[in-house]
């Protein structure tokens, strides 16, 4: 008999394999320890408000990757939502990602594009060749005086370490802009699925010859009972933690409602040490289409990831490195498993990268089946 498919996990990465696989014909189980699909993207409605609520954090869905933008419009209609993000420091309130009106009102100016440019270009650090490290990156190109205001202490209650031991690709994310454009995305979409995550994932996942296990852990020594399994669960989890854990962000959110409008957008960063959270989010700002009389506040807290918590954000400092790398080598050699995602890849990934990279997984899963070639076990290289 032919056997099935094994997909552990239902986010983005479980639920886009599944989707292609059953497509091409495959029978396929879904193994979701949790009694929900969607992963951390997981929208629900408050039950008191009505107020559609991520569940585990704000995401937008951005993106430049046209396969990925045509594939999830495919099973939701996407609204308009850009996101403007809002900043607290020393008492003010900024624009983020750092643009012209944050550049004028930090420093009391009316600069131009090319003076403001031409400003910072002055107070970074020149000395700092080839930035590697987040604050190496953050002195080189806004210099000390907005690298401590917006990022060094929001860093710190973020990861829970110094700057200098993070790398620079987590300050890459943000732009700096020399115009009024405090769009925090620099992409081509963006926007929010207009009945949250869970439809869209649940759209995505429901193909005839997909079945769905929630609340149920998939037991690595079964893998032999299928013909192939994709894992999107933290990759030291799969071989129990043989080469030590893994360092992890989690969260906390202190949930809080209210009536109106709380703050007036959906996230306020808050940079200084004038709270412990990081960010509050008002969860209704990112259905702009929908009224409700009541809102959902999320303040939210990072901290260090233990055993049972969920974790949330991998910190790939190069200290970490060598244990990564020991667990690439050992899923290397398991056959037909292949690990996906951002926990079975150990990455910070956004939604739109795994939706890509799981559409490119299922490719190259069915190139091997054609080619009678074993299938990787990563498909994207999770050291580049
Ligand atoms: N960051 C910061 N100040 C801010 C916003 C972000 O220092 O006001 C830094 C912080 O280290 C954060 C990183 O930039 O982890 C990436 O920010 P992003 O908004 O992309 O984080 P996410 O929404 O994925 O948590």
């Amino acid at each position: 008999m032919k056997k099935s498919i094994a997909i552990v996990g239902a986010g983005f990465s479980g639920a886009v394999i599944a989707n292609q696989l059953a497509h091409a014909g495959y029978t396929v189980e879904v193994f979701e320890s949790r009694p929900h699909v969607a992963g951390n993207c997981h929208s629900e409605r408050d039950a008191e408000t009505g107020v559609m609520v991520h569940a585990y954090g704000p995401h937008i869905f951005h993106t430049d990757n046209e396969r990925a933008w045509e594939f999830v419009n495919r099973f939701s209609t996407f609204k308009p939502f850009v996101n403007r993000v809002k900043a607290i420091t020393n008492g003010q309130v900024f624009t983020l990602p750092i643009n012209l009106l944050t550049i004028n009102q930090f420093f009391g100016k009316t600069m131009r594009p090319a003076e403001a440019a031409e400003f910072l270009a002055a107070l970074g650090d020149k000395t700092i060749d080839n930035p590697q490290t987040f604050e190496d990156q953050a002195l080189r190109f806004v210099g000390r005086e907005l690298y401590e205001a917006f990022f060094k202490t929001y860093t710190v209650k973020q990861w829970g370490l110094d700057p200098s031991e993070l790398p620079a690709s987590i300050l890459k994310r943000l732009p700096v802009r020399f115009n009024y454009d405090d769009n925090y995305f620099s992409h081509k979409y963006q926007g929010m699925p207009e009945d949250g995550y869970t439809a869209l994932v649940q759209k995505i996942i429901d193909v005839p010859g997909v079945t769905v296990h929630l609340n149920t852990r998939f037991d690595p020594a079964s893998k032999g009972d299928y013909e192939h399994v994709f894992y999107s669960g933290p990759i030291d989890a799969w071989f129990k933690h043989s080469e030590g854990r893994l360092p992890y962000r989690t969260l906390d959110f202190k949930m809080f409602r209210d009536t109106g409008d709380y703050q007036g957008n959906a996230v306020i960063n808050v940079c200084d040490n004038s709270q412990e959270y990081t960010r509050i989010t008002e969860h209704k700002h990112f259905s702009p289409w929908e009224t409700h009389e009541g809102t959902v506040c999320y303040a939210e807290y990072s901290r260090q990831c233990e055993e049972n918590d969920i974790p949330y954000y991998p910190i790939r400092m190069a200290r970490d490195k060598e244990q990564l790398e020991r667990y690439i080598n050992i899923a290397k050699q398991e056959p037909n498993v292949t690990f996906v995602g951002r926990l079975g890849t150990y990455r910070y990934l956004d939604m739109d990268v795994t939706i890509h990279e799981a559409l490119s997984t299922s490719d190259k899963f069915l190139e091997c089946a054609r080619d009678k070639q074993p299938m990787p076990a990563f498909v994207v290289n999770p050291l580049g």
